[in-house]
């Protein structure tokens, strides 16, 4: 249940945060946060990062 009066960014858990693609951790922190998005099958595709080590060492 989320708190409709809650201001936006507090919201998150880890449950609905993003995960990294490379090391799997939830995403809470907007720091060093990456998304890269891609068009595959003529749908749009995104990977999170949680900072820029982890996606560079990333291949799709
Ligand atoms: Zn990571």
């Amino acid at each position: 249940m989320v708190d409709p009066t809650s201001d936006l960014g507090e919201d998150v858990t880890e449950e609905d945060a993003p995960r990294c693609a490379v090391c799997e951790e939830p995403i809470l922190k907007e720091a060093g946060h990456r998304v890269v998005t891609w068009i595959e099958e003529d749908s749009v595709r995104s990977a999170h990062f949680c900072e820029e080590a982890c996606r560079r060492e990333w291949e799709p």
